[in-house]
């Protein structure tokens, strides 16, 4: 074999195990920010679950239950779906809306008690 070939050989493994190393790297930037993406009250399964950011614009004629007075204790940051660790400026990740953040004063319909800790 060749010092030549040799060489580029030795260059195409050292560029291609830079680009392995890169590739997965660049995957979890990717899926930071894409969870960074808050959820819109417009996005289908947010109407559906009748999600507002804001309990106050929750629409009580479709979901009574958030206007029982156990349903008023009811916001995303007691949730058991709500990603209390990863929350920032008020807005967390909701494992209903992958990828996405809801507010911590929001709701919907799948609200479930968060357990103490
Ligand atoms: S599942 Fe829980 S945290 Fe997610 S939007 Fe509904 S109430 Fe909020």
């Amino acid at each position: 074999m060749s010092q030549t070939s040799t060489c580029s050989r030795r260059r195409f493994m050292g560029t291609t195990a830079k680009w392995v190393a890169f590739i997965p790297a660049a995957g979890l930037i990717a899926r930071g920010a894409a969870a960074q993406t808050r959820l819109e009250e417009t996005h289908p399964t947010a109407v559906a679950l009748g999600y507002r950011h804001n309990v106050a614009d929750v629409d009580v004629t479709r979901f009574p239950k958030r206007n029982t007075p156990e349903g008023k204790t009811q916001f995303c940051d007691n949730c058991i779906h709500y990603n209390t660790a990863e929350e920032q400026d008020g807005w967390a990740p909701c494992a209903i809306f992958p990828g996405q953040t809801v507010a911590a004063k929001g709701w919907c319909n799948v609200w479930v008690v968060k357990p103490a800790t």
